[in-house]
């Protein structure tokens, strides 16, 4: 599973991005939507070739020739996430109207989605590893059946509504009747990387960037205390290189550097790892482990904004001298910063997208889902 279908919040660096990904990956959920929402019963294949907030514009073949098609949302989507939610209901609707038995990549997602189980557990310990950057430790409760899945494993972490401590949830938990709530009764929450688990005593260490402006969860980790109750929806996973990697490249910021780590500490030996990393300065670097073949690059904002120029980033990328190609280039950071690592990744090196794997893990201000539109 990929972090493409996250609730609520959507990981697609842009729109090209998830338009690609619903071309490649829901060839046959486009079909349905062409067929059923968008009135043409015979039609052979559909794709995708815009995308806005009111809904998707289509191309379909009936007969061999293409057509225009539109297929409206019901609701207007704000941003990535709410199309992601959009489309989901539109797939949803275009079977229930259709009448015909059987699932398509979509729906086979969204029973995935549904099967995807909430832990309930608490703090057990907390350590400022510096004034930005908090381990916290998580211990107890239906920890004691987690099982991770790859090394950039993530969760989303549940957290009390603002103003309140108590989960306004048990494991029952799911994303259709968050929804339902209203807002502030709300459970807040983001995800966020296991970085350690300790199966023997059942106890997982995040890291949390304490990032100003500041959020819900952010703000949740700069308090949290030993006790403090949180629900963790997952694990998912988003790392996938192709089977004849033997060539990493990792790039990532703050946020992402917890999956860099245990990405090189899983990494088999005889694999190259190129890693660019960016933090503020260089008392903000996260340990990343060292080893033969494993080559770090620090990049320092030195006081800058995170997440408003990714030229040092592209930089630090441009000067690796990579020794083939079978490379697998991932990275994490923020929306904007990771399309640019893409352009470079898939037009400046020519990799195929099966090699390039970018995530955006937040989303700065000022990037809206206008920008990612125009
Ligand atoms: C798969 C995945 C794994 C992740 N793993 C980690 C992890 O291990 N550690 C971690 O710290 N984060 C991680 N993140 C990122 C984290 O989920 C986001 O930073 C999230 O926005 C934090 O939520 P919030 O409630 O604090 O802020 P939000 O309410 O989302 O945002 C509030 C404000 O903060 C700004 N903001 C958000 N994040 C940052 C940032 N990092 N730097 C500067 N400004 C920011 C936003 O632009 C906004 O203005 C991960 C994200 C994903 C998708």
């Amino acid at each position: 599973m990929t972090t493409s279908d996250a609730s609520p919040t959507s990981a697609f660096a842009d729109e090209q991005l998830m338009i690609d990904h619903v071309n490649t990956n829901h060839d046959d959920s486009l079909l349905l939507l062409a067929r059923v929402l968008g009135d043409r019963r015979t039609a052979t294949a559909a794709r995708v070739v815009g995308v806005d907030g009111e809904g998707f514009d289509l191309v379909v073949t009936v007969d061999g020739a293409q057509h225009a098609a539109r297929v409206a949302f019901a609701e207007a989507a704000a941003d990535l996430a709410q199309v992601s939610t959009q489309a989901r209901a539109l797939v949803q609707r275009a079977r229930a109207l259709s009448g015909e038995e059987g699932e398509t990549s979509i729906e086979r997602d969204i029973s995935r989605m549904r099967s995807i189980r909430t832990f309930i557990t608490s703090v057990s310990a907390v350590e400022d590893v510096h004034p930005h950057l908090r381990k916290i430790t998580f211990a107890g409760g239906d920890l004691a059946t987690f099982e991770p899945l790859g090394p950039d494993t993530f969760l989303y972490v549940l957290l009390p509504p603002s103003g309140r401590t108590e989960l306004p949830f048990d494991q029952s938990f799911s994303w259709d009747e968050w929804q339902q709530t209203p807002e502030d009764e709300r459970a807040t929450g983001a995800y966020y990387t296991l970085r350690a688990w300790r199966p023997d005593v059942a106890e997982l260490d995040m890291l949390f960037v304490l990032h100003d402006p500041s959020g819900p969860a952010s703000e949740w980790a700069a308090r949290a205390q030993p006790g403090d109750p949180v629900g963790l929806w997952g694990p998912r996973e988003a790392f996938e290189p192709p089977a004849d990697t033997n060539e990493l490249v990792l790039v990532a910021d703050d946020t992402g550097l917890p999956a860099v780590a245990a990405i090189v500490e899983w990494a088999p030996t005889y694999w190259r790892v190129h890693v660019v990393a960016e933090v503020d300065s260089p008392a903000e670097q996260q340990p990343i482990p060292h080893r033969d073949g494993v080559k770090v690059q620090w990049v320092h904002r030195n006081g800058r904004a995170a997440g408003v120029d990714a030229t040092p980033m592209l930089d630090a990328l441009r000067s690796i001298a990579l020794t083939n190609d079978r490379v697998y280039v991932w990275g994490a950071g923020e929306s904007r910063a990771m399309t640019a690592v893409r352009t470079y990744a898939r037009r400046e090196l020519g990799l195929p997208r099966e090699r390039v794997s970018l995530v955006a893990y937040w989303r700065h201000a000022t990037s809206t889902l206008d920008d990612d539109l125009d």
